[in-house]
């Protein structure tokens, strides 16, 4: 029904009302009350100078006034550049400069950290008078101009920024909420970065469209977030892999059987996680998926998909996305929903997309016959031992499915007789040692595959998607 995100977002007044749009603490706004302060932010976005195109950076933890910051700068026809809250200040810097950004959103303090804007951005206090200052304002944008610029996450190199265009972004988390079954009147704790596209696309944008009550979370912690679930009756909570491995390890002393939707991807999601999240925890409906910056969500599971589909791949393509996989196994996209460039690298465009529209997405997967996506591991992520290729995301779903493995992530280490060999850091829930992992993992894997080496940790070092930070290990 709509091709621009203003229009779905001021609809929402119409379509709900008076029903809670987002709860932030004491803060409670209905949708009536949400979508007249993003109408004002947009005046006080065109008073400074916005206009139609102009990008600029928030750089600010999940918050209402994040939601209001970037709807009012699209409401006002500018392009959303959503900085990452774990850069360091240089790094945010250097996105804000790459990404020609007029204005600077902070806020301030946020993780001990003063944001200082790179010389002649002006710098704004989201939290302080600047969005409600304006005049009720919207201006005219169409479905094909650009809405948002979400830079990677660099895990294998230095962030890009990823273009994407309204009527994309709308039509596929539209869909979205179909898989996920989100309902008007869900209520969604937000503990997604709104910096990456599983936080703001199928958060924010998926909540206004289907009329779900937004419960921002600035920095996650189990306990406060179940204490949470349990006062707000939460029943939606998306997040990677290693969300539910903290819901599973914390004690069980809370009503939170309000839960019913659970969305994961991001990561690889152990089979064994799926399992014990469908038989210990209430949610009623669990979809998996998969899917990069580039091309957003790209394959999920369907309602109705049985425990093996859900728990074993990442479903099926959306609707208008197809999948191939070359030659060497990597994971092909091409679709409406492949992004519309990176910003001022036309050579990394074209490395990427190639002229039949083809995106490269770096993982390597496979197809079964019915469709269905399996992630094998990423390009990058392979290592060889004694001349078998071997992938970490592999040997890490094996390890998994010992019971007294929590979390498990494998590292190529040198060795003078293989090359390389795999080393296990295992985050274990109950008694085991490095030896009986290791004879373990022998009657089970390939050779080449069998970690020769194992440390304990009590957790992962985790990216703020909730990816392992693997240069660490390394
Ligand atoms: P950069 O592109 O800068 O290296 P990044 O790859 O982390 O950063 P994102 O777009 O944040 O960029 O993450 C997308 C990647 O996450 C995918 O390419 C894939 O490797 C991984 N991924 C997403 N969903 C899944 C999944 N269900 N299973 C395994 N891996 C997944």
């Amino acid at each position: 029904p709509w091709d621009t995100i203003p229009r779905m977002v001021l609809s929402a007044a119409d379509r709900f009302g008076d029903a809670e749009a987002v709860v932030d603490g004491p803060l409670r706004l209905s949708f009536a009350d949400l979508t007249e302060r993003i109408r004002v932010a947009a005046g006080a976005y065109a008073s400074a100078g916005v206009a139609k195109g102009d990008r600029v950076a928030v750089w600010a933890p999940n918050s209402a006034e994040w939601i209001i910051a970037a709807f009012g700068l699209l409401t006002a026809g500018g392009v959303l550049v959503p900085v990452n809250t774990r850069f360091k200040a240089e790094e945010a810097a250097d996105v804000v400069v790459r990404s020609g950004a007029k204005l600077l959103l902070v806020q301030d303090g946020f993780l001990g950290q003063e944001f200082a804007a790179p010389k002649g951005v002006p710098r704004i206090d989201v939290k302080g008078d600047f969005l409600s200052s304006g005049s009720p304002f919207q201006r005219e944008v169409s479905g094909d101009d650009l809405a948002d610029i979400i830079f990677t996450s660099g895990t294998t190199g230095r962030p890009k920024g990823v273009m994407m265009r309204h009527a994309q972004n709308l039509r596929l988390y539209a869909e979205w909420c179909d898989q996920a079954q989100l309902r008007e009147g869900d209520r969604y704790l937000m503990v997604n970065p709104y910096f990456h596209t599983f936080g703001y696309k199928a958060g924010c944008i998926a909540s206004l469209i289907r009329g779900a009550t937004m419960l921002p979370v600035p920095v996650f912690d189990v306990d406060e977030a179940i204490a949470l679930i349990e006062r707000e009756k939460v029943t939606v909570l998306p997040g990677p892999p290693t969300l539910y491995h903290s819901l599973l390890a914390a004690p069980r002393d809370r009503d939170i059987s309000t839960l019913r939707v659970a969305v994961t991807g991001s990561a690889d999601i152990p089979v064994e996680l799926i399992r014990r999240v469908r038989e210990e925890l209430p949610f009623e409906h669990i979809m998996t998926g998969y899917g990069l910056t580039e091309a957003g969500t790209a394959t999920a599971s369907r309602p109705g998909d049985t425990f093996e589909q859900i728990a074993t791949t990442v479903g099926t393509p959306c609707d208008g996305v197809e999948i191939r996989i070359a030659d060497d196994g990597e994971v092909l996209i091409r679709g409406y929903t492949v992004m519309a460039g990176y910003l001022d690298d036309p050579a990394a465009t074209a490395e990427a997309i190639d002229p039949d529209g083809w995106l490269h997405t770096g993982d390597l997967g496979s197809l079964d016959p019915d469709g269905r996506l399996k992630i094998i591991g990423r390009k990058k992520d392979m290592f060889i031992s004694g001349g078998f290729n071997a992938y970490p995301a592999e040997i890490e779903g094996f390890l998994m499915e010992h019971p007294a493995i929590a979390q498990a992530a494998v590292v190529a280490v040198p060795d003078e007789r293989l090359g390389q060999v795999g080393m296990a850091y295992i985050v274990p829930r109950g008694e085991v040692t490095a030896a009986e992992i290791i004879a373990w993992s022998r009657e089970r894997m390939a050779g080449y595959k069998v970690p020769t080496s194992v440390e304990f940790r009590t957790e992962l070092p985790l990216n703020a998607t909730g990816k392992v930070q693997k240069d660490l290990l390394r």
